[in-house]
């Protein structure tokens, strides 16, 4: 049994497991919560995008499922639990959007794909549209690290950018996601492009996006991420406490979403 395996059963499409120290820790007092000091690290790769990202929507393609964080917490309990029986007396801690190392960096150097001009993990299968959640272990191994490929650099996702392409604080994603009040500029950035969540214009014009989508393996196949989409959430959606809560916009709280939707004009306004 591999580790890769328990990842591939339990939700990844792909997994590889290569050494810890090869990965680029980003978050050292995170790591020495673990209690153990990894020697490996197993990479999985989930893809996300589904059918009703293709329609008209307002959030960004990860949104437009329930929260990814729910999906990796109880794929998390169910590889600990694979993993105890197959390894007993190895340790395990499984981390996904909240793991203290470069994670993009990982899947690149475990092979998974390359790295974008745009900062984020290119698979050749599924494109950037996947999440990345890791399995660090007392495990050894199963392959050697490569040096991260880069894509193709063609450029498109530059030209294409409707913020300031380069700069994480000019992100038309990061905006959306600010609390308070906006300039002028910055909501009329949110109105032109009807985003109340997240942007993808970098990721939907990258020719691996549509090589996946040619291919057939854009989209997820997991029934959780296929079930109850919402692509355009509503006000009703973001007062609703436990509904909101399964959405990938709740940690921010309901103040930036609600004011992003009054500038579409749809209700919202100050929380
Ligand atoms: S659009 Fe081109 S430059 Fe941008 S990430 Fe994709 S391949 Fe790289
Ligand atoms: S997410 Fe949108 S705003 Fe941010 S870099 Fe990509 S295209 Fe530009």
């Amino acid at each position: 049994m591999l580790l890769s395996s328990i990842l591939k059963s339990n939700g990844a499409a792909s997994a590889a497991s290569i050494p810890f120290e090869a990965c680029r820790v980003t978050d050292p007092p995170k790591l020495s919560r673990f209690g153990f000091l990894p020697r490996s690290v197993c990479v999985g790769i989930i893809p996300y995008y589904t059918p009703a990202c293709d329609g008209p929507r307002t959030v960004s393609a990860y949104a437009v499922p329930r929260d990814y964080h729910i999906f990796v917490r109880a794929a998390a309990e169910r590889i600990a639990d694979d993993f105890g029986a197959a390894f007993p007396g190895e340790r395990i801690r499984v981390c996904g959007d909240n793991s203290p190392i470069d994670e993009a960096d990982a899947a690149a150097r475990a092979g998974l794909g390359v790295i974008g001009r745009n900062r984020l993990l290119i698979t050749p299968e599924h494109s950037s549209f996947v999440f990345i959640f890791e399995a660090f272990s007392t495990l050894p191994p199963e392959r050697e690290a490569v040096e991260p490929g880069r894509c193709l650099d063609c450029g498109r996702c530059a030209e294409a950018c409707p913020a300031a392409f380069g700069d994480p604080e000019g992100c038309l994603s990061a905006l959306t996601q600010t609390k308070g009040e906006l300039s002028p500029g910055q909501e009329e950035l949110i109105r032109r492009n009807r985003s109340v969540w997240g942007c993808d214009v970098c990721q939907l014009v990258c020719p691996y996006t549509e090589r996946a989508r040619r291919n057939g393996t854009l989209y997820s196949t997991d029934p959780w991420f296929l079930e109850d989409n919402i692509a355009c959430p509503d006000p009703e959606l973001i007062r609703d406490g436990q509904r909101f809560r399964e959405r990938a916009y709740s940690w921010r709280g309901p103040g930036p979403i609600l004011r992003n939707l009054a500038l579409l004009g749809e209700g919202g306004g100050k929380e």
